[in-house]
């Protein structure tokens, strides 16, 4: 009745009674026990829940059997009812607590085990069994390393157990590496196992907790190969890094660099603090001492100088300094990095050099310079250019092209403009205007300047002035004009001469021809008849008409010269025999020795060629020495586009003064009585000459004898040609 709660004066106790204190949830499984144990009449004992009189839930564990009449008929039952609520209550919490430690052990992610005497798991969580490659821990039980691990692995196991279990010294946090045979990875683990006694002391085994540390093992691993190559690094790089207590005055540190660089050992410098700035050019030591307020203020420095190692060559450095201050303010170390840049420094100065060179031979050239952006404006000239235009550079600088062109020409600076920013810069003649209103002609080589992105920046020209060339030119011009008109005249005045002399020598002979013969019939009528005086003065007539017959004969022949216009190919060796031939008995006469080499084929007018001919190899017989044997010779020369013959003799000779003079017509050195002629084979020669376009001249040596040049105009190209075509032909 404690049990419930009941107070015992009021209660009816039977099993209706009863059954109403039975926790609601358990009354099914009360009813089917009292069920059958009143039919098979078996005692029962069970637990249930019931809810006594003061509301209050406990747990009773019954024991209960029936009481049966000699007849075997159930009168009644007897039972024992035990109040365990406390012991359930205290079942309760050991199984949540349990609970919550397996929990614990099932959520780590190490491994743990427990392992008996024997090495044999009596208990693991999951990490491990997944570890040994099973799917459950029950898989694990009973199981030993041997089952799971590679022999040799399992037997070193198993030893160090044995150790740990004999010796009761735990291992604690062992590095094992591992190799997965899976993943073909490395593994790592720390490793703890301690030794497992009973409540008695008695040795039962073992705890093992495995914790995996491979990420940690190739964070280092990875952070040691990035230490290793820093390394590398520091050794190969050549910057030299230093510190230095400004406090002590002590350099720090400073990388062994440093004796490549400066040639002094990391041991000089620690040993002598002023050493680096001993080091310093004295030329640049006023660079670091203006620095020292700087680093006292804490200002990042940048400087570059000279030094001067030991062995006496000279570096250029640049250094970077940055000085710590402490929290008072006060500069207490300096951390820099000292670079070698002589090289870059070399360069520098050579590029400068070249810069000033360049500049010198921009600013002293003979040729304007000149460059426009891409807006035609004026972004740089030299003194030549300013010179041309007679500006200023500052006046010119900005300016517009076309602000230098009068308006008539400023459509063409447009169009060259598009050209060039087209790519199509070149040679081109422009007109300009100076700032005297001059005319400014040029001869422009123009290039456009183009950004590294192929955009259009500009232009630059050479500009050469060439404004007296076209004033020349201008002038020739002119004067070419007045020269052809000069011709024209001159050549009609010429045609007119010609004509007139034509005509007069012409029409004079039939006067002439009518004196002559009535002088010839006079003379034979009355010679001897009249007085000795009329004698003489008729042979003078007979004479003088034949002179005259003679002179007009020449005249009309020199007037014909060129009228009867058929260019020939002659041989000029030909020519000569018919000549010879023609005056066969003169030369008999006179026993003249004539020869004649390397005549050629020439283009000329075959009658006058030989009258040519004729009247040179004639003046040679004529104007020969007496005593002396006469000798001509005639030869030829090739000479650039013409070809210059040689009538050469051994006779009289002529004074230089006369060397003009003697191709002039009617011009004569000698009387008639000396030597007959008209003074007009030598005018005759020239005449026929020009018409080859080739010049006549003579040299000569008074006493000795003269040689008559001239040339006759034939083109060595064509020649050539010719020779290649008949050899073609053949
Ligand atoms: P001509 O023979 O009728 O006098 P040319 O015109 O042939 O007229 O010659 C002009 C002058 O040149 C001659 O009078 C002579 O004085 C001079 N002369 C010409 N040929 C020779 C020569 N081979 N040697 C010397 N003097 C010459």
């Amino acid at each position: 009745l404690n049990i419930f709660d009941i107070d015992s004066a009021s209660f009816d106790l039977n099993f209706q009674s009863v059954v109403k204190f039975i926790h609601p949830e358990d009354i099914d499984h009360l009813k089917n026990i009292n069920k059958k144990y009143l039919q098979d009449h078996q005692p029962v004992a069970y637990e249930c829940r019931i809810v006594t009189a003061k509301g209050l839930t406990k747990t009773i564990f019954v024991h209960s059997k029936v009481v049966l009449n000699t007849h075997g008929e159930v009168t009644g039952t007897v039972g024992i009812v035990q109040d365990i609520t406390e012991r359930k209550q205290n079942e309760e919490r050991l199984a949540g607590e349990r609970e919550l430690f397996r929990l614990v052990i099932e959520n780590i992610p190490d491994q743990i085990y427990l392992k008996d005497t024997e090495s044999r798991f009596m208990l693991c969580n999951m990490p491990v069994a997944t570890n040994a490659g099973r799917a459950s821990q029950a898989e694990m039980i009973g199981k030993t390393d041997f089952d799971f691990l590679p022999a040799e692995i399992a037997k070193q196991c198993f030893a160090e157990e044995q150790h740990i279990i004999q010796s009761g010294i735990p291992l604690i946090n062992h590095e094992e590496h591992m190799h997965d045979k899976i993943t073909g990875k490395s593994r790592w683990s720390l490793s703890t196992k301690f030794p497992l006694r009973n409540n008695s002391g008695d040795m039962i085994g073992l705890i093992g907790i495995n914790h995996d540390i491979t990420k940690r093992k190739i964070a280092e691993r990875e952070l040691e190969e990035a230490n290793r190559e820093l390394t590398i690094l520091f050794n190969s790089i050549d910057e030299i890094f230093f510190s230095v207590d400004m406090v002590t005055f002590k350099v720090i540190q400073i990388s062994d660099t440093c004796e490549k660089l400066y040639g002094y050992t990391q041991a000089e410098f620690f040993s002598n603090y002023e050493l680096w700035f001993q080091i310093i050019h004295p030329e640049d030591k006023y660079i670091i001492e203006n620095e020292n307020e700087m680093m006292r203020r804490g200002e990042l420095i940048s400087n570059q100088y000279r030094i001067i190692r030991k062995d006496n060559n000279i570096r250029w450095v640049e250094t970077k300094i940055t000085p710590t201050l402490n929290k008072e303010g006060k500069l207490i170390r300096v951390d820099g990095l000292t670079r070698d840049i002589t090289d870059r420094k070399n360069a520098e100065a050579e590029l400068n050099n070249s810069e000033e060179r360049y500049r010198k031979i921009v600013e002293t050239s003979q040729e304007g310079i000149w460059m426009v952006d891409e807006n035609n404006k004026t972004v740089f000239v030299n003194k030549k250019m300013c010179e041309m235009f007679e500006y200023s550079q500052e006046h010119m600088m900005g300016k517009e092209i076309f602000y230098f062109m009068e308006d008539d020409w400023k459509q063409k600076g447009s169009d060259a403009m598009s050209l060039i920013v087209a790519g199509k810069g070149g040679k081109m003649e422009f007109r300009f205007i100076t700032k005297s209103g001059l005319y400014l002609w040029t001869n422009l080589s123009v290039n456009a300047v183009f950004n590294d992105a192929g955009i259009y920046k500009g232009a630059l020209a050479m500009v050469t002035d060439i404004t007296k060339r076209k004033n020349d030119e201008e002038l020739l011009q002119k004067s070419q004009l007045t020269l052809e008109k000069k011709n024209l005249e001159l050549e009609q005045k010429n045609k007119e001469l010609e004509q007139f002399a034509y005509v007069a020598s012409h029409d004079l002979q039939e006067p002439l021809r009518t004196i002559t013969s009535f002088v010839q019939i006079f003379k034979q009528q009355y010679s001897g008849k009249l007085d000795s005086k009329s004698d003489k003065y008729l042979k003078y007539i007979v004479q003088a008409s034949d002179r005259m017959r003679v002179l007009i004969k020449d005249l009309l022949d020199f007037s014909r010269i060129g009228h009867n216009k058929d260019i020939e190919q002659v041989d000029s060796a030909q020519i000569l025999h018919d000549v010879m031939a023609d005056i066969n008995k003169i030369i008999q006469d006179s026993h003249a020795d004539i020869s004649a080499e390397h005549l050629p084929v020439i283009n000329g007018y075959t009658t006058e060629l030989k009258q040519l001919f004729k009247n040179l190899v004639l003046n040679a017989i004529k104007f020969r020495k007496q005593n002396v044997p006469l000798k001509i010779n005639i030869t030829a020369r090739r000479k650039n586009d013409h070809w210059q013959f040689a009538v050469t003799d051994n006779g009289i000779g002529i004074d230089e003064q006369h060397y003009d003079r003697i191709f002039v017509i009617f011009q004569r050195l000698h009387t008639r009585s000396e030597y007959q002629g008209s003074g007009i084979g030598l005018s005759h020669c020239k005449k026929i000459v020009e018409l080859h376009h080739g010049k006549i001249w003579v040299q000569s040596t008074p006493g000795e004898g003269s040689t008559f040049y001239f040339t006759i105009h034939s083109p060595k190209q064509k020649i050539n040609e010719a020779e290649i075509k008949m050899h073609n032909a053949n």
